[in-house]
């Protein structure tokens, strides 16, 4: 349990001790941000604690209006709608679109929130093998009366790579389905300018009717957000039951999610950053035989096989001082337990520096 945190670096205090955190999702350092965080007590102090209601009742402030309208610029859509969480988009926005006639086709590793919607809408769920085109182009060969809606991660939370987005795209065109890409450890990080896994792969907002981000990430706050055309927004504002019967973020959550925006808007000297520290993570850590994963974004797996050496290695960072989380079945495929290394744009060249030493140590013995 983390007592506090050392400003604004990656270095938390756990039973007394510091220790270097290399398994977060604050890609930018924004978690702990003096600008956000001022902005967040700010709006605080002036609009509460709480919204108080759902968005619909009372609960949908300026600063909910004004964080939807900054999030659909940034991205090029016509409107964006806030979720609560990006648990909850997942299964309010696949529920509200699909029903018992309709299939849902998703990539075997996609996030779990992602599988559950499909459950919940009652749709037929189809799981392809892991960033397998051909399977899904198949799949949706077959003729039947009801909708597709194909739902992928942009980047793999457990794995770190990306989509095939290209191909994902051009099938979904063909085969007339509804592409759905869920980028909440692409957006604000990925891309140089930070538009997440379609920035990266050439894939342009039209090609992806429905796109997911979520807030507790790359942008350092909490809550989640569905960007699309005005008809797709005004549908699930409608329909969507996770967003309906539910209490709004708090409006200040709002408030410093929109400063962060703009922080991430300008922060492709941070997203440099990270991007050299991925580069020399990969080099250094390929010199040690660690087995790495085709990641080029800043989840970095290092795939280790049995949960007890997995765990057993974490540990031993532990000991070192350093917080890189074991990650086991049945979040990841048997056999492939790993430990799970983020990095983040308020790690220093010394910080990887010191991960890499620390796992030379560890693999040896
Ligand atoms: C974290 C995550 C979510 C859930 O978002 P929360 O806001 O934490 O509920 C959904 N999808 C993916 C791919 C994620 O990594």
């Amino acid at each position: 349990m983390i007592e506090c945190w050392q400003g604004a670096s990656p270095i938390a205090r756990v039973d007394g001790r510091e220790r270097l955190v290399f398994c977060s999702n604050d890609y930018l350092g924004l978690a702990r941000d003096p600008r956000v965080a001022a902005a967040f007590a700010q709006a605080a102090t002036e609009l509460g604690s709480g919204s108080g209601a759902s968005h619909l009742v009372t609960g949908h402030s300026r600063q909910h209006q004004a964080l939807e309208e900054d999030l659909a610029a940034f991205l090029g859509r016509e409107r964006a709608l806030l979720y609560s969480t990006g648990y909850m988009a997942n299964l309010g926005v696949i529920a509200a679109l699909t029903g018992r006639e309709d299939r849902v086709l998703q990539d075997r590793l996609n996030h779990a929130s992602l599988i559950d919607a499909a459950l919940l809408s009652r749709a037929e769920l189809i799981r392809y093998p892991h960033a397998d085109a051909a399977v899904v182009e198949a799949r949706l060969a077959d003729a039947t009366r009801g909708r597709a809606v194909l739902a992928t991660d942009g980047v793999f939370s457990m794995d770190g790579d990306l989509a095939p987005l290209t191909e994902l795209a051009q099938i979904a065109r063909r085969r007339d389905a509804w592409l759905m890409v869920d980028d909440a450890h692409g957006l604000g990080v990925v891309g140089a300018r930070g538009r997440g896994s379609l920035e990266a792969s050439g894939v342009d907002a039209g090609a992806v009717p429905i796109l997911i981000g979520t807030l507790g990430k790359a942008f350092g706050t909490a809550g989640a957000f569905v960007a699309g055309s005005r008809d797709l927004i005004e549908l699930l504002l409608q329909t969507s039951r996770t967003f309906i019967y539910t209490t709004a973020l708090p409006a200040a959550v709002a408030a410093a999610t929109r400063v962060a925006l703009g922080i991430v808007a300008a922060a492709d000297e941070e997203r440099g950053r990270v991007r050299a520290h991925v580069e020399l993570f990969r080099r250094e850590a390929a010199q040690l035989g660690l087995a790495l994963l085709p990641s080029t974004t800043p989840i970095q797996p290092i795939v280790i096989g049995s949960s007890q050496r997995a765990l057993a290695m974490s540990e031993a960072l532990w000991n070192r001082g350093l917080w890189v989380s074991a990650i086991r079945p049945p979040t990841v495929p048997e056999g492939t337990a790993r430990l799970r290394v983020t990095l983040a744009a308020n790690h220093t060249t010394a910080h990887v520096l010191q991960l890499i030493e620390a796992l030379a140590a560890v693999a040896r013995s």
